[in-house]
């Protein structure tokens, strides 16, 4: 049975920048433009009693809702005071629930850094690099860059005792034509120690990435951040992405929608309620994430049974022939869902990004082999 664990809360549909990648505004799905700008407290709460009731009738022993937009922060600290406790309010007592929010940053001042502390919702900033590569692609609707806006709210969240176990660290899209190690330093020079970073979402075989000289130009960004961290050896500093590759190598499980191939274990509730899949799936189309389902009248295992919702579920199952038989299979897992749909068969195709999961999952084998090796040949003492 599908488990549903993280529930992505359209807090607004709305947003302070223009960034150009950016799957809600940018790519083919339009509904963002038929949608309430702020999600009003009557949704809030069909949402809140939705989620709590799935958990409820389901005992999930823990919950993650994760303020989302648009830009969340334009919903305003009162409804973020609201949201914690209609849930708190709703949540059963046996599921520990926890919360978190993806912002972009621009309007994280004190009052909303003291705010977050309070009421526990830890935070992840979007940055894509130094202010050159950061405002290239993350502008305001001036065209103004919003670099110095997100380091601000960096060093606000870094400054504050309360916060600093709740930073979520960044996020940061890869661009190709970028030096990837470049962005990792620069990172590591703002004292950011978790970080992830996400292939760009809006790729897939019918718009495959361009412009690139390098048949695998992702792998040559994020070859040279893993060996800069993979020799750094600081427990401390992590990336989500080979934290989850390393994991997947040793044969753990992982609960990560870019690589391994477990079903996904995300619901996304938009600003008019309406229940739906992991939201990127909206580069696949216009209208493509929509089901005709809201928590106002629906419960939310409901969509499970969606056609949409079973191509999210259907993990290692669902891959297409060539993936089957790939010997990175369990490691890749085809990579992450949007990336391997094409208009004509849907999902049932290997990732856009093949070859490049393909190079950065062997170098990383051979960097594991390279260690143990040097390991196991030190004399015992
Ligand atoms: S996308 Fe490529 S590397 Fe990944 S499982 Fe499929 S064939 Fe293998």
């Amino acid at each position: 049975m599908y488990v549903a664990n993280t529930f992505i809360l359209k807090a607004t549909s709305t947003c302070n920048l223009r960034c150009g990648y950016c799957y809600m505004f940018e790519q083919a799905d339009r509904s963002a433009e038929y949608q309430p700008p702020v999600m009003d407290s009557a949704v809030l709460r069909s949402a809140a009693c939705a989620i709590a009731a799935y958990c409820a009738k389901f005992h999930q022993p823990k919950a993650l809702i994760v303020f989302h937009g648009g830009e969340p922060t334009l919903a305003g600290p009162a409804w973020f005071r609201q949201a914690v406790q209609v849930f708190g309010a709703h949540m059963p007592a046996a599921c520990s629930t926890s919360f978190a929010m993806q912002t972009n940053g621009v309007l994280l001042n004190d009052d909303w850094v003291n705010l977050c502390a309070e009421l526990e919702i830890g935070v992840s900033i979007s940055l894509d690099g130094p202010p050159a590569v950061h405002d290239r692609q993350r502008t305001k609707a001036t065209g103004a860059g919003s670099y110095r806006d997100a380091v601000a709210a960096i060093q606000r969240i870094q400054r504050h005792a309360g916060m600093q176990r709740l930073f979520g660290g960044v996020l940061c899209v890869v661009n190709p034509s970028e030096d990837g190690r470049a962005i990792y330093r620069h990172f590591r020079s703002l004292g950011i120690e978790t970080m992830d970073f996400l292939l760009p979402v809006e790729a897939n075989w019918d718009h495959p990435p361009s412009g690139c000289a390098s048949p695998t130009p992702f792998a040559d960004y994020l070859i040279p951040i893993f060996d800069e961290w993979w020799s750094e050896n600081n427990p401390k500093v992590r990336i989500t992405y080979f934290d989850s590759l390393l994991h997947l190598l040793v044969g753990s499980r992982v609960h990560s929608d870019a690589l391994g191939g477990d079903p996904l274990t995300m619901v996304v509730v938009d600003c008019d309620g309406s229940i739906e899949p992991v939201d990127s799936l909206r580069a696949c189309g216009n209208g493509f994430t929509k089901l005709g389902l809201n928590t106002k009248a629906d419960p939310i295992e409901r969509a499970f049974q969606h056609p949409t919702f079973q191509l999210a579920l259907a993990g290692q199952e669902g891959l297409c022939a060539t993936c089957r038989r790939c010997e990175l299979r369990d490691i890749c897992g085809g990579g992450y869902l949007p990336s391997r749909f094409r208009q004509a068969n849907g999902f049932d195709n290997t990732s856009v990004y093949c070859a490049d999961l393909t190079k950065l999952i062997h170098h990383v084998v051979d960097a594991c082999a390279l260690h143990l090796t040097s390991v196991t040949s030190q004399p015992c003492v």
